[in-house]
């Protein structure tokens, strides 16, 4: 048993500085087959000085939006500040240096990490148990739709649909159809609110649940919630929140409260952590007391003093990702909650809510409010009017770069149309938000008096206008 021997290449002095290794002593070509060996080159890197690589990096990070650039008020998605404290304490040995397979013995401050952000969502949701596991509000939601079905299963129920409003997020139909449902549409009534008469009408014994999304993708709260609770549990249905933006309700509404059974979070969006460009992420799934043996397994335990890995669970649905989920993402929730203290909670979605209504009230001078009520902590706008001269949502969604800021949710809900879905988050200052409404007072002016700037824009960033549809059609995802 001696050193292992690198022979190869023209720097052949760097396997000298190897440190020696207790392995067997084989060549190179011995280990890996020739064809599969790089052949080594001198790397060639550019030398230059501290400066200029500085400002090549910094030139570098401001080419794309991002939250610590300005405004982002991306509906849905949630994208607030990111406190840097998060990353540093995800970056810390005992998170970093982790790995997955050492014992529960030497996991105790992971798996007491883990446990304590389980109890904290719990406190926040009113639910009895939480898993971490899911790494996406719509794997939570799949989840959530797998737990419904293993109760119903298991009660000899013959559920066959799951209702979901037309508001609704395009993952929930998905999640139902892959557990198996069929997803029956419910609509919303002139107010953008659950039509409970037409609700009523698609209720039936084989309804195994309905999917709400509370405040819904309008940013409006169910009013008739209760009722609504009453009526489905009145079919012995399950009651699922989606409740992936939860930044209106933090210590304000639970939903256990509210009658759900189940619910999602998106860490990634209440709890902040970077997830533009789609990921990581995390969407946690609480449930109430009697759902609790259907969740997956592990369960994350504490027994007298120590936490445990407990997969002592015969009713689970299962394993749904390897180990803990994405560890990196519990912690940075785990730190944002411990930053701000369980008694400073309600001001985030207070200070969200009062923002999103600030600007909507602004705002609504300008564009279209099609559902003119008190918002939650996000509202949609119509550019329907400003449609008649020729411009649409995605060009003021274009023209915003132009002016540094980020172009609100497009499209969606599918039922406004021209639909601009505006979130500010509690992160906001008066000032950016004032700057915002100044914009988008200007891009109204510009749409009246020169359309074609809109049609041009972005200007001012890298890439300009993409040819959208050809990118859908071929999708070249390399240089
Ligand atoms: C973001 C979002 C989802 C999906 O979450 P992912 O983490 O993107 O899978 C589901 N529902 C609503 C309302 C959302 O905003």
């Amino acid at each position: 048993m001696t050193k292992l021997i690198i022979e190869r290449g023209s720097r052949g002095q760097m396997a000298t500085s190897l440190p020696k290794c207790d392995v067997p002593e084989k060549s190179l070509d011995e280990l890996i087959p020739g064809q599969y060996q790089r052949a080594w080159d001198a790397i060639r890197l550019p030398e230059v000085s501290e400066p200029e690589l500085v400002r090549h990096y910094t030139n570098l990070s401001v080419k794309n939006h991002h939250v610590d650039k300005d405004l982002y008020p991306l509906g849905s998605c949630t994208m607030k500040y990111n406190p840097k404290i998060n990353d540093w304490t995800a970056g810390q040995p005992i998170t970093a240096e982790a790995h997955p397979l050492q014992t529960q013995e030497m996991s105790q401050a992971q798996l007491q990490i883990h446990f304590e952000l389980e109890q904290f969502l719990c406190g926040i949701t009113g639910m009895q148990r939480f898993t971490l596991q899911p790494a996406a509000g719509s794997q939570g939601e799949l989840t959530g739709v797998l737990i419904m079905r293993k109760y119903h299963a298991q009660k000899g129920n013959r559920k066959t649909k799951i209702l979901i409003p037309d508001a609704a997020h395009g993952t929930n139909p998905a999640s139902v159809a892959m557990a198996g449902y069929a997803a029956v549409e419910i609509k919303s009534n002139s107010r953008g609110l659950v039509d409970i008469d037409d609700l009523k009408s698609k209720l039936d014994d084989e309804v195994a649940g309905l999917m709400l999304t509370n405040p819904n993708t309008l940013g409006l709260f169910e009013e008739r919630i209760q009722e609504i609770v009453e009526l489905i549990h009145g079919v012995d249905g399950l009651m699922y929140m989606d409740g992936a933006n939860m930044n209106a309700l933090i210590g304000i509404v639970r939903p256990a409260d509210m009658g759900f059974d189940i619910t999602h979070i998106n860490l990634h969006k209440t709890f902040s952590t970077p997830h533009g460009g789609g990921g990581p992420g995390a969407g946690p799934i609480g449930v109430v007391e009697r759902l609790v043996p259907f969740l997956p397994t592990p369960t994350i335990d504490k027994m007298d003093d120590k936490y445990v890995i407990n997969h002592d669970h015969p009713d689970s649905i299962g394993r749904l990702h390897a180990f803990y989920g994405n560890y990196g993402v519990l912690v940075r929730a785990w730190t944002y909650i411990r930053m701000l203290g369980g008694n400073n909670l309600p001001d985030i979605s207070k200070a969200a809510v009062i923002n999103a209504n600030y600007l909507m009230y602004r705002l609504k001078q300008y564009y279209h409010l099609p559902y003119d009520l008190p918002c939650m902590h996000e509202f949609v706008l119509s550019a329907i009017q400003q449609k008649s001269a020729g411009v649409k949502a995605l060009d003021i969604a274009k023209r915003l770069l132009d002016y540094g800021f980020h172009a609100p949710t497009m499209y969606f809900p599918l039922i406004v149309k021209e639909a601009l879905m505006i979130e500010p988050t509690e992160s906001e200052t008066r000032e950016t938000l004032d700057r915002f409404v100044e914009v988008m007072a200007k891009i109204d002016e510009e749409i009246r008096t020169n359309p074609d700037i809109l049609h041009q824009a972005p200007q001012t960033t890298p890439v300009g206008r993409v040819d959208e549809t050809l990118a859908n059609r071929q999708l070249t995802v390399r240089w």
